[in-house]
């Protein structure tokens, strides 16, 4: 399986789901921060 935001490589059981996509652990706490940089 590979995250759909950074395409790294995730091991089964270790994908994350938020907004419909499956990404690494790393980007699930990324996006669920709400501190992002690119946001108006
Ligand atoms: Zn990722």
């Amino acid at each position: 399986m590979v995250c759909d935001r950074c395409r790294v490589e995730i091991d089964a059981g270790e994908e994350r789901e938020i907004h419909g996509r499956l990404v690494c652990e790393d980007c699930y706490m990324d996006l669920l921060s709400p501190t992002r940089n690119c946001d108006p």
